[in-house]
Parts: C-alpha cells; structure tokens; sequence
C-alpha cells in the first residue's frame, strides 16, 4: 500500500494528540505519585537510594514531569549500563535506535514541521537519514597502548557518566538523535532540557528511544527529559551533582550559560557561515553549490551558506548561473518591503537589528507572498548587499542571501572574517587556485571549511566523514562524537608488565 502525504500528516495529527493526552496524564500521575511518596513512611526513606530511584520513577518511557526524576532515572541507568552490559551490547541498542528512526522518520520529520514550524519535510527526510547512518558507533572510541621497558600503559576513552543535553529549536528530532547515539555508544546516559517549542516532538521521540533499548535488551531511561522544559529545569540540570557534563546545541547566550556553569561543557554555538566565489572558480559549480546549501531545510541549519563576497569580475556571471538554478534576485522595492517584515529594529543589539522569529525557517512561498511573486520554480531569493547590511552580519535563517561584490581577495577575506563574527564555526569558498583555498582555510580559522561544495558536505552530507549535529566551535572539540563524550583514564601495569617484546 502506497502511503500519501495525506497519510503521514493524518498519522502525525493522531500521534501529537496522543502525545499530550499522555504528557498531561503523566503530570497528573506523577503528582498523584509526588503526594504518595510524600505521604510515605519514614521507613522508605531509610531504603537503599538507587533501588528507591528505581522503584518509584514516575516517567514513562524517559519523559518525566519532575526534572529530578528524570536525572535520578538516567543516572540509574548509566551505572546500570556499565554494571551489566558491555560494548557489543551498546551497538544492538544503538541499531535498535537507528532501525526504529529509520521506520519512523516521516513521522519525526512532519512532527517536527508542525510543532515548531520550521524547515521542510525532505530536507528533514534527508537529515534523519544522514544522522542514522553516520552518526558513529562505538568504533569510535579508540585504547592507545603504551608498551615499553617499565611495562604497559593503556588510556581508554571512558564515560562520563550522565550528561545534560540542550537542544535547539532548529533541530529538535536530529540532535536528540545524534546526541543519544553518540552519548550512549560512550557509556554514558542523557538528560535532556530540550526546547520548549519541540517539547511533544522531543518527548515521543525520547519515549521511542528507551523503546527501542528495552527491545535490544538494554535497560529504561537512558535518554530521559524534563515533560515541561524551561530555565529552571535546566537550573537544576546544571546545579545537579549527578550530571557531569553539558552539552548545549543552541545560541551564544545558551553557550555562554551552560560554560558559567562550572561543569565540563560542549558548547555548540551559533554560526554565520560566509562563502567566497573568486575570480578562478567554476562558476556554474559554485551556484549549484551554494543554493543547494543555502536552502537546504529552509536555511535553519547553523552550517547552511549565510552570505556570499564574489570578486567583481566574476560577479555578473555567477549571479547569473544563479538565476539559471532557481535563485530570484530582489529588487530595491521588493528588498525594502521584505526588510521590512523580517528584520525588527533594535538598537541595543550590535548591528541594530534582530530577525523577525515569524519568519524564520519558511517556505519560499511565504516570501514570494510579500512581494506579490509567484513562482514554483524559484527556490532562494538573492540580493545585492553592502557589507554593512545586517543580513550579511546576523543569522538570518532563511532563504534570502546576500550577496556582496568586493574588488579583491584580501576584501573578500577580511570581510568574510568579520561577517563570520569569530564564531569559529563555518566557512565555504569556490576557487580553483590552491593558494587562495588555503589563505582562506587558515585566515578565517572555522571548525568547518569547505572547498567547492555546499557546507552541507561538512557534516558528511555527499561528503566524506562522520555527521554531527552539535558542532563544537567555542569550546573546541569540533565535529563531536562519542569521543568527544568521554573522558581519558589511564591504566597502568609497571614492573615487567604485559608486554611480549
Ligand atoms: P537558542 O539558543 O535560542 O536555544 C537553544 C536551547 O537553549 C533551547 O533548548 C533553549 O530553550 C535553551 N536556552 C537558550 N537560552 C536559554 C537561557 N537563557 N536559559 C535557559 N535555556 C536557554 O537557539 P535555537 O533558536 O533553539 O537554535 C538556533 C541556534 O542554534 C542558532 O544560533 C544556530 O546556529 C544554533 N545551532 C548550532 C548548532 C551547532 O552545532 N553549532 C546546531 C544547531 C543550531
């Protein structure tokens, strides 16, 4: 049987209504269980704590109304996982999660589309894929041996322990997704604050998550959240001995919390991703290229193509081959009246301005509406911008670029440096000259740089590598993985050792 569109939105309508049947029902259970456990006698406080954790979690499937169930219940898990299990069972729990994602992805896909408004069901298709399959597994951690004449070292990739996570409205289904994989494969277990706007998305996920673990054999809530996220529970995440680590996929302003925090932190933060088009590049690849990016999921991912520095002499050409792959150029009335909706002035910020929230993440259509076009055929508007115009310097998130001529490449650099507001995080550039490349590479210092293709290609998107979806610039450890969810310990045999030769 053939399913439609119609059918997936049908489902998804059915399931979402589910999902706050159920999360308001767990409320209300759970503090049916809150006043029960407060009503209990003195005894049961005297119980052995982790069993007590154990026995009287209130979660359903990892979403639980209080924030400190849900940390209790995941820490539980953690020791739980490194109790009983080993790595050969972590990697069926994880096939379990990448098989169930894998089923339900155009579930995931239309519930993230309808709660929080924001992308395009293929692209977001094509981001579950990519996070399935190359999110790594347990073969990423590695044990480095030391063997020598006062006997063997090794140092192992060891967990953790429980780990907050924060995820980003942009990319509700796919961080959780990514995360968990990779916080698991590690040994580790998750909490997640994640935001408020995905909370129903995030929760059916959560619960599928633990689902798919419990049918691989592993045990419950290593993937838990907080029912009703908000800044106090992601207080008491930071403030709770349990967790020991942060890992936050949002603005600068999250980044900047979590890091106050005085916990190990992965800070992903916010990008603007300038790309340069120089007088040596294929100028057809580079359109292709850069619309691809650019309007990949509505230009709501923090790698996608911000701002484009053409050098003038190829600037004709390639807005051009622009137009040719479906990009519409604005006029100045037709730029003035989209100004006008999308940007929201504010002179306390840097560059006087905020994005309008509304339109972030819309279909083209939405735009096109403002300025009176209809065009099924056009996929991203353009325009021709000064440096100093505020999409060249905010995060717009949306499928209008600019693009600014400049007489030069060191102006190219220069402004691409200052536009990409030493986020450390993404940078592009179409040339065929390899000194130019490299100039660029280690002027603009991204943890992402791409040559010739859409930034897509950096997460592994018809590129080569792993995928993330929580690219760690601020705090250093880059394109994350399990890995990057561990910490080194050293285990050291002395005195003749182990060693064969
Ligand atoms: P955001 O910073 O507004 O929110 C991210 C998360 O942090 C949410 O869960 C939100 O509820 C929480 N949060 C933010 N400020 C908080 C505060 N003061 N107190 C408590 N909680 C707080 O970001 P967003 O709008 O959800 O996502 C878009 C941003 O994330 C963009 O800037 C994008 O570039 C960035 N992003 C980065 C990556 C990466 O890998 N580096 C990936 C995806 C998105």
């Amino acid at each position: 049987m053939q399913i439609t569109e119609q059918d997936i939105k049908k489902i998804v309508q059915q399931v979402m209504e589910n999902v706050t049947t159920e999360l308001k029902d767990n409320n209300s259970n759970s503090n049916q269980i809150k006043a029960m456990k407060m009503k209990a006698s003195s005894h049961t406080r005297d119980m052995n704590k982790s069993k007590m954790t154990e026995k009287t979690q209130p979660g359903d499937y990892g979403v639980f109304a209080d924030v400190k169930d849900a940390i209790d219940a995941a820490d539980w898990a953690q020791k739980e996982l490194m109790r009983k299990y080993n790595k050969e069972d972590r990697e069926n729990m994880l096939s379990a999660i990448r098989k169930k994602v894998l089923m339900e992805k155009e579930i995931l896909a239309e519930m993230a589309i309808k709660e929080t408004n924001l992308g395009n069901f293929a692209d977001k298709l094509a981001k579950h894929e990519l996070t399935v399959k190359k999110t790594p597994g347990t073969e990423d951690l590695t044990t480095q041996a030391l063997s020598g004449d006062d006997g063997l070292t090794i140092i192992e990739q060891a967990p953790y322990g429980l780990i907050g996570g924060i995820t980003p409205v942009t990319n509700p289904t796919t961080t959780i997704i990514h995360n968990s994989i990779s916080m698991i494969a590690a040994g580790n277990s998750v909490v997640f604050n994640v935001h408020p706007s995905s909370k129903n998305t995030s929760a059916y996920l959560i619960k599928m998550i633990n689902q798919a673990i419990i049918a691989a054999g592993g045990p419950n809530n290593l993937v838990t959240m907080a029912a009703e996220p908000n800044q106090e529970t992601l207080q008491s995440i930071m403030d709770s001995d349990k967790v020991k680590m942060l890992v936050g996929t949002g603005g600068k302003g999250l980044v900047n919390l979590l890091l106050s925090s005085g916990k190990k932190t992965i800070g992903a933060g916010a990008g603007n991703p300038p790309v340069i088009v120089d007088d040596t590049a294929d100028l057809e690849k580079a359109a292709q290229g850069i619309i691809e990016g650019a309007t990949f999921d509505n230009n709501i991912l923090c790698i996608a193509e911000k701002e484009v520095f053409v050098l003038e002499e190829v600037a004709d050409t390639l807005i051009y081959q622009m137009i040719n792959k479906g990009a519409y150029t604005l006029n100045n009335e037709e730029l003035d009246i989209l100004m006008q909706e999308v940007l929201v002035k504010n002179p306390d910020t840097k560059f006087s301005y905020n994005i309008n929230k509304e339109y972030i993440g819309q279909d083209i259509s939405i735009y096109l509406k403002l300025i009176g076009v209809e065009d099924p055929n056009i996929k991203l508007l353009i325009f021709e911008a000064d440096f100093s115009h505020p999409l060249v310097h905010i995060e717009q998130m949306m499928p209008i670029l600019p693009v600014v001529r400049v007489k030069d490449l060191d102006t190219a650099i220069n402004y691409a440096i200052e536009a990409e507001g030493g986020n450390r995080h993404t940078a592009s550039m179409f040339s065929t000259n390899v000194d130019n490349l490299t100039r660029f590479s280690r002027e603009v210092q991204t943890t992402i740089f791409v040559k010739n293709a859409a930034t897509l290609a950096g997460v592994g998107y018809k590129g080569e590598g792993s995928t993330t979806m929580t690219i760690a610039g601020p705090t250093g450890e880059g394109v994350t993985s399990a890995k990057s969810f561990t910490r080194s310990r050293r285990c050291v045999l002395a005195e003749g050792g182990f060693n064969i030769t």
